[in-house]
């Protein structure tokens, strides 16, 4: 495939983090703006900084990045970039997870003046734009309650979701009340599991948070009955090459499991997570997936048109993306 096809692709993203999404151009100069202290002074030291190295450098580069945001100003500009990329990219549609609890507590910006400021990034931008709030692994259960309240009581402009992220191994089971009250709220859920644990980590988050769709998952395939289990459920996963390529999860991306989740009847769809510091953006994950799984235009229509039908949209505004998706190309 070309890559010129590719590029002009119509896309849906449901796996990316705002905060792992600022340029390091944009990093540099929040940094500068804010007195903030980063271990990089220009940008050749800065995609230094950025390369991946570990899991324990990458979390030291997400709290530098962070850090850099310190007022709704910054939190407007980081916004408004980002929707500006996925435009440039042919994004249709994107579902972005935000931790506004770390923002608050690292930056001290209140959840209400961040709230403001990415509605008028939206505004300004015309974009639609789905953010999934996320609680982070070892935060206590009533900061996780929090979350759940923003999350309910929504943003303009924005379609709202809760997420779970963080380590696994800090834990799921902690926060079962809190999915419970989400589901009852009719608010809908996707969890980050089957990244850094395995097969017993999804299937903890299947029985504990319940999630509409799993970021990662792709360490299911490490039990056949867990696979079957996720096809039964019908549960989505957010499938993010690169990023597990960088974290170790395996160890080439020929020997992702992407083509054998597909096999397995699972609906799945490709994602950036933190396209910068995996050196990737989601066009070039598209690419990079073509040409090592031999995948054909009609695989990534299908791909786009499952993420789609996973996104957490009220149906009419599925069905439009769907025909916008499976419009043949050129038409
Ligand atoms: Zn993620």
């Amino acid at each position: 495939m070309e890559r010129a096809q590719i590029e002009s692709l119509p896309k849906i993203e449901l796996h990316v983090h705002i905060e792992g999404s600022i340029q390091p151009e944009t990093v540099l100069r929040l940094a500068k703006k804010n007195g903030a202290r980063l271990p990089a002074q220009d940008l050749d030291g800065l995609r230094e900084f950025y390369r991946f190295r570990d899991f324990p450098h990458f979390v030291e580069v997400y709290v530098a990045v962070t850090q850099c945001v310190k007022d709704e100003e910054d939190v407007y500009t980081v916004f408004s970039e980002f929707l500006e990329g996925q435009a440039s990219q042919n994004v249709l549609y994107t579902e972005a997870t935000y931790t506004a609890s770390t923002l608050e507590s690292h930056s001290g910006i209140p959840w209400v003046r961040q709230r403001e400021a990415i509605e008028s990034a939206l505004a300004d931008s015309g974009e639609r734009l789905g953010l999934v709030l996320d609680i982070v692994r070892g935060q206590s259960v009533s900061e996780a309650f929090r979350v759940l309240e923003w999350v309910e009581a929504g943003l303009r402009g924005a379609d709202c979701a809760l997420g779970l992220a963080g380590e696994e191994r800090r834990g799921t089971r902690e926060y079962g009340e809190v999915f419970d009250a989400a589901h009852r709220a009719g608010v809908p859920v996707t969890v980050h599991a089957g990244e850094t644990c395995g097969a017993e980590s999804v299937c903890e988050v299947l029985d504990v948070c319940r999630p509409h769709r799993i970021g990662h998952g792709v360490r299911a395939t490490e039990d056949a009955e867990v696979v079957a289990r996720l096809r039964d459920l019908g549960t989505f996963l957010e499938v993010c090459p690169s990023s597990n390529v960088c974290l170790g999860v395996v160890p080439t991306l020929a020997e992702h499991p992407l083509p054998r989740l597909r096999e397995a009847g699972l609906k799945v769809g490709i994602n950036s997570d933190d396209p910068p510091m995996f050196g990737t953006t989601l066009t070039e994950e598209y690419v990079r997936c073509a040409e090592a799984f031999d995948l054909r235009t009609e695989d990534l229509v299908a791909m786009n048109a499952d993420s789609a039908r996973a996104a957490f949209l009220p149906e009419a505004d599925k069905a439009a993306l769907l025909t916008a998706i499976l419009r043949p190309q050129g038409a």
